[in-house]
């Protein structure tokens, strides 16, 4: 059977990031996907020129007609830029009762667009996150979403049972942006006790865009297959590895991450 996943976020005209990504992530590792879009970004590999928010009505009139037809066995979501686009997004998984979700917290590109507005987090917190399956937030946005500062390996334990207690049953805090120079740490946290720490190489390279996302969307695809959530995060961990130290340079900035590694 073939399994379908969705994902609910924004456009990268450039290809790197958002909906492209996830949607070649889902291909490369053999789930269909579907999408819905909550923004149009205007972008390459030198950064975001502009955001054309979706209305709401029509990121609702998109998830409904996918879940209305599709068995989609994960979701994820990336880019929600507003706080109106995040609560409607919350009342429709619910009233679907779509279960297993994915939330990529998406705050800021790495060029320094916002991708969320300042007053959507709060709607982020209370609306989306208790539905969290598994949330995947980057150590600035963990202190954004618990308002603790993250410098120790203490600091990234606390962030993510602080997380845990937002109502996600499960955190991968991805330790990309902490001051280790030669590897990165990710944990895993969930609220069933499960625990444990990714450690891998830091790779130094520039053509990174797109990195969230692919790794969110890797998760996805592996739990519409039935994965376990520690099993799907290990896998997309291995994945997303890969597709940073092949990255392509492509453009005259940050190169997107290579999905066929
Ligand atoms: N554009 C969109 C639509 C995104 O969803 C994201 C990340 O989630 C980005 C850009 C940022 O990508 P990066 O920070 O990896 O360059």
């Amino acid at each position: 059977m073939t399994n379908v996943a969705m994902t609910i976020a924004g456009s990268d005209s450039g290809g790197g990031a958002g909906i492209q990504a996830d949607l070649k992530t889902f291909q490369e590792l053999g789930t269909f996907g579907t999408s819905a879009l909550t923004a149009l970004t205007a972008q390459n590999t030198l950064g975001v020129h502009d955001v054309y928010p979706v209305a709401v009505e029509a990121v609702v009139s998109q998830i409904s007609a996918v879940l209305n037809d599709f068995q989609v066995s994960a979701i994820k979501t990336g880019m929600l830029f507003s706080a109106d686009i995040i609560h409607a997004i919350a009342e429709t998984l619910k009233a679907y009762k779509q279960h297993t979700l994915i939330i990529d917290p998406v705050m800021i590109a790495k060029g320094g667009a916002s991708l969320l507005l300042d007053d959507a987090v709060n709607a982020l917190k209370t609306d989306l996150l208790p539905l969290a399956t598994i949330i995947t937030p980057n150590i600035p946005e963990a202190e954004v979403l618990t308002g603790l500062t993250i410098k120790t390996d203490s600091d990234v334990e606390n962030a993510a049972k602080k997380l845990l207690e937002m109502g996600a049953e499960a955190v991968v805090l991805k330790g990309g942006h902490r001051d280790t120079a030669n590897y990165a740490e990710d944990l895993f946290l969930a609220a069933n006790g499960e625990r444990f720490i990714m450690r891998s190489e830091r790779i130094n390279t520039k053509d990174t865009h797109g990195t969230g996302c692919t790794f969110s969307a890797a998760i996805a695809a592996r739990l519409a297959q039935g994965f376990t959530a520690s099993a799907a995060v290990i896998d997309a961990k291995h994945f997303i590895q890969a597709a940073i130290a092949n990255g392509l340079h492509l453009g005259a900035g940050h190169g997107p991450t290579n999905h066929w590694a």
